[in-house]
């Protein structure tokens, strides 16, 4: 039996056994059998519903010094700002009148949304949208801190791993920040309760497919409620700005895969996807994805959270948005619908 065969059968490899799986990322048989299989499972779960997040990314200032990110705190070349929450709940109407029940409050670690002024925020977005999931992604906090926010009303949290190894972690990070502390948060987010999110850039410099072959592995092991994964693609502000960016056919493989490895998985078509290839959340639904996460923040603000150059949609209404997605998600039979699209388990 093939690798292929077995991870068919029993969803589910060795790290070994996954970097010969993707050995075969540009063999065309094998990923349309991927695929066929990642979007027959997608249909048995999700039929052809795409949920909407509508994201908010209320702060790009941060505290951390991410290589790869073109919000680092070194970076002294873009201009900052925050929401308030006056400014967060209009996007929120907004969103709502547009048919979103999903919002995601996404940012850079900013110290200035202190455990007290999250939870502000968390419980006035709940109480007037209280039939509303509400996402955070705002980094790393302590396990006190979560479960404040938690308490307060949040329901999911996204946290990318980034990278499961160690070796490469250290690589694209400054020293003071730890995959161990990562992992920890996304345990300590889980024991908490939340829907969590866990994911991975594609094409990250220093990336080999062992690594990715790890990235399944440690993704098994958590058996995370949502996957967030595109391709890398530089920021002109960092020192990876002359490098090339993530393969889109690779990040599509893997989805495919992550469909298979967890098939009741909520995994979004990225907007990084999107910006690397113009149909790009199109092929992404057609691999397994079921989500797209339009964004919501203030025209105003759009352009200023700039995580990777040429980032697509920032000079669209939220309204046009949404419109243009509905119309490409239908071309490839699929349909956007107005509901939480809370995990099942
Ligand atoms: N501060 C939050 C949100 C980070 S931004 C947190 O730590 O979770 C959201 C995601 O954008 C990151 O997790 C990272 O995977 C991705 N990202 C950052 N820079 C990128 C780049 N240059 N290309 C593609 N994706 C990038």
């Amino acid at each position: 039996m093939t690798v292929i065969d077995q991870f068919l059968e029993s969803h589910c490899l060795s790290k070994e056994e996954y970097r010969e799986l993707l050995s075969y990322w540009e063999d065309k048989e094998t990923e349309s059998l991927l695929k066929e299989e990642a979007v027959r499972l997608r249909k048995q779960y999700y039929g052809n519903k795409v949920y909407t997040r509508g994201l908010i990314e209320f702060t790009n200032y941060c505290k951390n010094n991410c290589y790869y990110c073109g919000i680092r705190r070194d970076n002294r070349h873009i201009e900052r700002y925050r929401l308030t929450e006056e400014e967060i709940l209009g996007c929120c109407r907004q969103g709502y009148q547009l048919g979103y029940r999903t919002f995601v409050l996404q940012g850079g670690e900013d110290p200035y949304y202190s455990d007290e002024r999250m939870e502000h925020i968390i419980r006035a977005v709940k109480q007037e949208f209280p039939d509303c999931a509400l996402t955070l992604s705002v980094g790393e906090r302590s396990y006190e801190s979560y479960r404040i926010l938690r308490n307060a009303g949040a329901d999911r949290y996204l946290l990318r791993h980034e990278t499961a190894d160690e070796g490469l972690y250290g690589f694209v990070h400054p020293p003071e920040m730890k995959l161990k502390l990562r992992k920890q948060c996304l345990f300590d987010l889980k024991e908490l309760g939340y829907q969590v999110g866990a994911g991975f850039m594609v094409g990250i410099p220093g990336q080999t497919l062992s690594h990715i072959a790890e990235d399944l592995c440690f993704l098994q092991k958590l058996q995370p409620e949502m996957v967030g994964i595109g391709p890398f693609i530089p920021h002109h502000d960092t020192i990876y700005a002359k490098e090339k960016a993530g393969s889109v056919n690779l990040t599509l493989f893997l989805l495919a895969v992550i469909r298979i490895m967890l098939p009741k998985v909520l995994l979004p078509a990225t907007t990084a996807l999107g910006t690397m290839d113009p149909k790009g959340r199109e092929k992404g639904l057609a691999a397994g994805a079921n989500v797209v996460m339009p964004n919501l923040s203030p025209m105003k603000n759009r352009k200023l959270y700039e995580l990777y150059d040429n980032k697509i949609c920032t000079g669209e209404e939220a309204a046009e948005c949404i419109g243009c997605l509905g119309r490409r998600v239908e071309s490839v039979g699929y349909r956007l619908v107005e509901e939480r699209g809370d995990a099942l388990r």
